[in-house]
Order: structure tokens, then C-alpha cells, then sequence
């Protein structure tokens, strides 16, 4: 399985794509996130990707450069489920929230024809806290992160040699430890370097160092650790500012993705 990073900044960057990716194994794919609009739709088309292929796609939280790139994909997908162009259902999961406010945003802004597809190709499936789901034939679960901000869901992704776990885009927190403990990939946010700390202010946003995610990845045994969601200040530069200051908290492996990076996962 691989892991492709779509985009890999925060909220209001602009010299790369907000956070999201594709897992993806043989001809399957599971997007997770949107990321702010179609700029989603470029990403997948720059990764050598089909949209009509992300069958499965779970948002972790309502924000904009989370949720407003599926919008893109739904209008699409109502377009080919009108042509009879799309073969396959699709499933997008999310908690209550996110899936009330897609299906109210898809009748406010989509036409009938585009909203035509819900419930009859493209089914907006609310999950619970710990509900299990096999999607790319794993084992997925999800689970409510707590969030400082809004509701957010992260999720558990079983694979062989232990799970992939997503803590979606605000830093991790205790209860989240029977997830996070000794979990082969975590995905983790590192808003910025904690040199610039001062900066970024990242606490203020919920969100950590560099420093902070290594620490946490470290404590608790995980063996990669990704990072994304951080500011774009100094992108050219970011994979090596970030890795010297991450090698000096955590001796496992530390990727720092640029956009449309590919990283083997198994
Ligand atoms: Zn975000």
C-alpha cells in the first residue's frame, strides 16, 4: 500500500495545497480530505490519479481546507452518475456533522442533476466513534480526536506489521494513546518548526511543533512518522529544516512530504 500526499500545508496556505491524500493499493483508492476547493481536482490529475476512481473518501472535519475539495468531487460524480459514466458506488464517511452539512451544502450549491447521485450511486455515510468500516479490504476504525476546535474524526488503519493512524490536523491528545501506542505510521501535524514557534504561534491554533510531534511519536514507540499541515514560508526548504529538528527527538524514520509525494507504506 501506498500513501500519496495531495497536499501537504495548512489552512490559508498558497504556495502548496491544503492537507489531504490517497491511500491506495492495486486499483483502489481511500481520499482522505478535500482540502479547500478544485484545486483537489488538479492535485489528483498532477498524482496520475482518475477522480472517478477516489470511491471511498472520509472527511475528518467540517473546516473549509478539509470539506470544500469534496464538493468538486460530488459535483463531478453527479455529472457521471447522470451520463451512467460511473460503474461504481461511492462511499464517503465522516461523523454527524460533516455529512449533514456536505448533503445541505450539495442541495444549497449543486443542481438537481448534480444532487441526483445522492443515495442513488453516492451514499454520505455518518460514522461513530470506534464504528469499524473495511475499506482497501482493511480493517479501518474511526475515532473522535476531541478536538479543541470542532468535532474531528482521525482513524486506525490495520495493516500488516501494525496499523496506520491519522490524528487529522490538531495535535495529539492522551486518549487518543490506545490508537497512537506503538502503531507502525502515525500521520501527524507539525504546524511549524519549534524554532519558529514564536512566529507561528501554533498553540494558539491547537496545533504543534515539529519538536512536539517528534517528542509524542517517540514516546510512544511509533516507528514512522509523517507530518504535514505546516506553513509554506520556506517549502523549498522544508523537508531538511524539519528533519534536522525532528532527528534530534525521534529515532524512527520521519518523512516530510512535499505535494504529490508518494511514500510505500507495505
Ligand atoms: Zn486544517
Amino acid at each position: 500500500m501506498d500513501l500519496t500526499m495531495l497536499g501537504t500545508g495548512h489552512a490559508v496556505v498558497t504556495q502548496c495545497y491544503n492537507t489531504c491524500f490517497v491511500l491506495h493499493e492495486g486499483d483502489k483508492r481511500f481520499l482522505v480530505d478535500g482540502g479547500g476547493g478544485m484545486g483537489l481536482l488538479r492535485q489528483l490529475r498532477a498524482a496520475g490519479f482518475d477522480w472517478a476512481d477516489m470511491t471511498e473518501i472520509f472527511v475528518t472535519h467540517k473546516h473549509l481546507d478539509h470539506l470544500l475539495g469534496i464538493l468538486w468531487l460530488l459535483r463531478l460524480f453527479g455529472h457521471g452518475f447522470a451520463a451512467g459514466k460511473c460503474p461504481r458506488e461511492v462511499h464517503i464517511y465522516g461523523h454527524d456533522e460533516v455529512i449533514a452539512l456536505l448533503r445541505e451544502l450539495a442541495e444549497l450549491l449543486l443542481s438537481p442533476r448534480e444532487t441526483a447521485c445522492l443515495g442513488h450511486g453516492v451514499e454520505l455515510i455518518p460514522v461513530s466513534a470506534g464504528e469499524r468500516r473495511t475499506i482497501l479490504d482493511r480493517e479501518v476504525t474511526f475515532f473522535d480526536l476531541r478536538a479543541r476546535k470542532d468535532k474531528q474524526f482521525g482513524f486506525s488503519l490495520d495493516l500488516p506489521g501494525g496499523a496506520l493512524v491519522c490524528c487529522g490536523d490538531e495535535s495529539y491528545k492522551p486518549w487518543e494513546e490506545p490508537y497512537v501506542r506503538g502503531c507502525q505510521w502515525l500521520l501527524h501535524e507539525a504546524f511549524c518548526l519549534h524554532s519558529e514557534a514564536d512566529i507561528f504561534r501554533p498553540y494558539e491554533k491547537a496545533h504543534s511543533t515539529v519538536m512536539d510531534a517528534c517528542k509524542t511519536a517517540q514516546d510512544l514507540g511509533v516507528r514512522n512518522l509523517v507530518l504535514y499541515h505546516t506553513e509554506d514560508t520556506h517549502l523549498p526548504h522544508r523537508k531538511a529544516l524539519y528533519q534536522a529538528e525532528g532527528a534530534q527527538y525521534f529515532t524512527g524514520n520521519l518523512f516530510v512530504p512535499d505535494d504529490l509525494e508518494t511514500i510505500r507504506l507495505c
